[in-house]
């Protein structure tokens, strides 16, 4: 070992490249750590951590609402963007300096300069020129927001890595996509005052969420103001002064302020120097690896979104945490992508983990859907029209429940814990046995006793996999 000058050089200071490089260090290995931009990566910089906060931020539009059915009187209230972004740069600072605080007790040396790979154990320091070698190299360079669809004036389009630092809160914000960050900023922005146009190429949001679900979401977009144009996309986008002129291919022509193009991210990996050194990628430019990680170069590795296996902080985190047990715990840990719990943040959010009815009804024989749709107890006084929907999915044979799906108030929350009851395999009747907590809306969870509806096949298809995560 003593012939490299680590044994670890991680690229990219992310949620997995952290945790790789703060366990790997735990484990005695020398490690370096290389970042370009700001210590702690994309969820705690521009995704998930400023995104919640925005989302907090949008949902006291509701309360004050709420609030008159309970006998408030809210006086007139304002909403400053600049005191919010401030704010926000102010926690996801403090959240970085812990970060970079955490690596330096670990004992990683930190570089603040972009890296890239010469070769199977070298890698190069854009900022001074310096090569430094490593007998491991892990790349943890996650991905970037794609600039799509290609249409004249494009350009003029910000992502998700701009929006957060806007100097003025857009009055018109015409999103375009309708994938989890495009749903999720129509309705915070939607909620903090924005007329909001949401454009997107499929027939409805979320394309892999359970039908039902999707519907939901979609009709509490519209209810919270926002537009939305299924099946158009810009056809091209003119500067008209301050604000922008955009073609839509319905024919229809919007006149916005703003235009966040949200339609998809790519591992990052241009210019990484990773073909050159012979390690293979994949059509999006995703690193090909193992079960453990490791790319088909032995002593490159790589973890997170630039892998393009499941692009959520969870999954980097775990990625980057079984790669430094593997290779410097001496404790060989795949990482299997299987009942990944995920939330989507709109209002209300929805938590969903498992397969959904129409995976499961493709992959079982018989299918039992147990579905409640109602109005939350706080919506019979405030007279909001929001709806909360859940819907548990069973294996009719066995009777394991196969996904649960959650639109409502703390979805998020909920199928964090119910996910731990379908990793264990519990049957419906499990849920059926489990004493509710009342009032809540997520007793409804244990007290769906009446089928809504049972699928079968005609014909029984083969052998059915065992529960799968729904990876959407
Ligand atoms: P990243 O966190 O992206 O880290 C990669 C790091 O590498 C970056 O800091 C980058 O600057 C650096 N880097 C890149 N190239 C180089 C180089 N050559 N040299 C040096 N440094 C380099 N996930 C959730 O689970 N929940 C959420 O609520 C959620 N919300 C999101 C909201 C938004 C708007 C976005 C964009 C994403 C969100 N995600 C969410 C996804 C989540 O942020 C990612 O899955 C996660 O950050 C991936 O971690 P990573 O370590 O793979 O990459
Ligand atoms: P998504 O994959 O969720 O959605 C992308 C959207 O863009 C889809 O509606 C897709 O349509 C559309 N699209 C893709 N390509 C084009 C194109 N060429 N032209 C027009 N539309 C296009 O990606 P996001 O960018 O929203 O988010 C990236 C990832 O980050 C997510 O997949 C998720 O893993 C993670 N994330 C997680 C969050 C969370 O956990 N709450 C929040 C935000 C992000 P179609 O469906 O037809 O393909």
């Amino acid at each position: 070992m003593a012939d490299f000058d680590f044994d670890l050089f991680v690229i990219g200071a992310g949620s997995g490249g952290v945790r790789a490089a703060r366990v790997a260090a735990g484990y005695g290995a020398r490690t370096a750590i290389a970042e370009e931009f700001r210590v702690g990566g994309t969820c705690v910089i521009r995704g998930c951590v400023p995104k919640k906060l925005m989302v907090y931020a949008s949902r006291f539009r509701d309360e004050f609402e709420d609030a008159a059915g309970f006998g408030w009187t809210v006086p007139a209230t304002l909403f400053d963007w600049s005191r919010l972004v401030a704010a926000k740069e102010h926690e996801i600072s403090r959240l970085s300096a812990i970060y970079r605080a955490n690596l330096q007790k670990a004992g990683v040396a930190l570089v603040d300069s972009r890296a890239e790979v010469v070769d199977a154990h070298r890698v190069r320091l854009v900022a001074d020129g310096r090569i430094v070698s490593a007998k491991t190299i892990l790349v943890a360079t996650g991905g970037a927001p794609v600039l799509e669809p290609d249409v004249p004036g494009r350009e003029h389009a910000i992502t998700s890595n701009e929006i957060f630092d806007l100097k003025t809160m857009p009055a018109r914000l015409l999103i375009v996509g309708g994938g989890y960050i495009a749903v999720e900023f129509a309705s915070v922005f939607a909620r903090l005052g924005s007329k909001v146009i949401l454009a997107s190429r499929g027939e409805n949001v979320l394309r892999g969420f359970d039908e039902d679900m999707r519907c939901g979401v979609r009709d509490a977009l519209q209810a919270a103001g926002v537009e939305t144009h299924f099946s158009h996309l810009p056809t091209a986008i003119e500067k008209a002064d301050e604000a922008y002129r955009v073609k839509l291919t319905s024919g229809l022509e919007v006149e916005v302020d703003q235009i966040l193009l949200a339609t998809g991210r790519r591992p990052a990996t241009a210019g990484l120097g990773l073909e050159a050194a012979g390690v293979e990628l994949d059509g999006v430019g995703a690193v090909k690896v193992d079960e453990f990680s490791r790319s088909n170069v032995p002593s490159i590795y790589a973890v997170g979104d630039v892998t393009h296996r499941v692009a959520l902080t969870p999954i980097a985190i775990r990625e980057g945490h079984a790669f430094a047990d593997t290779v410097f715990g001496d404790r060989p840990t795949p990482v299997r992508h299987e009942h990944v719990p995920t939330a989507v943040f709109t209002t209300p959010e929805l938590g969903v983990v498992g397969l959904t009815e129409g995976q499961a009804r493709e992959a079982y024989d018989c299918v039992d859907v147990y579905q409640a749709s109602f109005r939350p107890m706080k919506a019979t006084l405030s007279g909001s029209s929001q709806k909360t929907i859940m819907k548990i999915v069973v294996d009719a044979k066995s009777d394991v429940v196969l996904g649960v799906h959650i639109l409502g108030e703390g979805a998020g929350e909920v199928v964090q814990a119910i996910a731990i009851a379908v990793r264990l395999g519990a049957k419906k009747a499990d849920f059926d046995a489990t004493v509710a907590v009342h009032p809540t809306a997520a007793e409804e969870l244990v007290t769906m006793r009446v089928r809504t509806a049972r699928y079968e096949r005609a014909t029984p298809g083969p052998e059915a996999p065992d529960a799968m995560p729904d990876e959407a």
